[in-house]
């Protein structure tokens, strides 16, 4: 099997798995117990607590151990409303859905939201946040790197732009985190959200790091875990390996990105030659990042390739990506993203994305381009 839906989750990295095993039996015990067995997991826990911080220039307390970027996009958002009161929030129409959800909430009960516009790039612009926010805005979200076509926002320029007014800037960083060196206080974050399954650390948990002193209310209530910030007993073992796993994505980011960026450079560029002008690249796949490649096939007639059907034919060959559709009320809908970009739903029902990771090789590349080219003559055949 190729898997080239690195975005969606990674493999486990073995010495990941290696530094969580003790933590299911040997040191079993509540982080929060006060005996003996506990306090072994307390040390164990705030060790890691202080690894993550150390990887992004926090400090260990701003960090909130979450279930992963659900968690933290849904208690950033909701926290920082709930806590300032106040009723306008800024997005655009690319975010995740754990980002547009908790804002579709917020919507229901009064609260005004405003969608930047996007550049075709896929770039939120500072200047249209700026003109976006008024005297009401609570929060600007706006995610760091795109998880459907790879575009990166400036979110140093955007956090500017907002505390100039007093606006409080969250960012979903779930899929730059590890992948790309991050300084909250270089870039001047307020709240950041990451989850471990991106960065080959275990899926079900992540963290939100909170800039100390920031208005957010405890979205989800229950214990005093987490100095009263996130109830709920601890995740141990995943909290472990985060921490490995950011220790591990961090050292090796250089080599890793290296080589990734190589196997993209040959995915594009292979993709070229083999399509021509059949096909269109989603987002820049210059300024985009570096393991994202998107790509629909735009047709005159309404007659366009069906992406599910080159999904499922790719799988069938042995080889796993995605497009952003999303199945709702048993009809497959195209992606939000490529909508909100100005696509056309033919060609946005057209579109995949590959995505690679750092256990893919160049063979890999050079077999999914052959069984593109294959998949994708035979269904335009069978169109005509
Ligand atoms: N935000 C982005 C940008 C993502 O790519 C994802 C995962 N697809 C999430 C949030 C949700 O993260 P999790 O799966 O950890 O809940």
């Amino acid at each position: 099997m190729i898997y080239l839906d690195n975005a969606a989750t990674t493999q486990m990295d073995p010495r990941v798995l290696e530094a969580m095993i003790p933590y299911f039996n040997t040191y079993y015990g509540n982080a929060n117990s006060i005996h003996a067995i506990g306090r072994q997991v307390t040390v164990a826990v705030e060790e890691a607590r202080e690894r993550i911080a150390a990887f992004i220039n926090a400090d260990p307390a701003e960090i909130i151990f979450t279930s992963g970027g659900t968690e933290s996009d849904n208690a950033a958002i909701k926290g920082v409303l709930s806590a300032t009161g106040k009723k306008h929030v800024i997005t655009s129409g690319l975010e995740h859905h754990a980002v547009l959800h908790p804002i579709q909430y917020a919507r229901k009960i009064g609260v005004q939201a405003s969608y930047v516009n996007v550049i075709p790039t896929g770039c939120v612009k500072s200047e249209s946040v700026k003109e976006a926010i008024n005297d009401d805005t609570a929060l600007v979200s706006l995610m760091h790197v795109n998880n459907e076509i790879g575009s990166i926002n400036p979110i140093s320029e955007i956090a500017t732009v907002c505390h100039e007014r007093g606006v409080i800037f969250h960012t979903d960083a779930v899929q730059s985190v590890g992948k790309y060196p991050i300084d909250v206080k270089a870039m001047d974050m307020d709240l950041l959200s990451a989850s471990a399954h991106k960065f080959y650390g275990p899926k079900g948990i992540g963290f939100l790091y909170t800039k100390a002193g920031t208005p957010c209310t405890p979205w989800m209530e229950g214990g005093s875990q987490e100095r009263k910030r996130r109830g709920g007993t601890l995740n141990v073992p995943g909290i472990i390996g985060m921490a490995k796993a950011l220790e591990l994505a961090v050292s090796e980011m250089e080599t890793n990105r290296t080589h990734v960026e190589s196997l993209k450079n040959m995915l594009v560029s292979g993709i070229k030659e083999r399509f021509g002008t059949r096909v269109a690249f989603n987002g820049c796949m210059d300024s985009g990042c570096y393991y994202i490649v998107n790509i629909s096939f735009p047709t005159d007639s309404d007659q366009s390739l069906d992406g599910e059907m080159l999904l499922l034919n790719l799988d069938v060959e042995g080889i796993c990506v995605s497009n952003g559709s999303a199945c709702t009320s048993g009809a497959i809908e195209p992606s939000h993203v490529l909508l909100a970009l100005g696509l056309v739903t033919p060609t946005a029902k057209s579109s995949l994305r590959l995505s690679l990771g750092k256990n893919n090789t160049a063979e890999e590349i050079q077999y999914t381009l052959e069984k593109l080219e294959m998949v994708v003559e035979r269904m335009t055949k069978s169109l005509s």
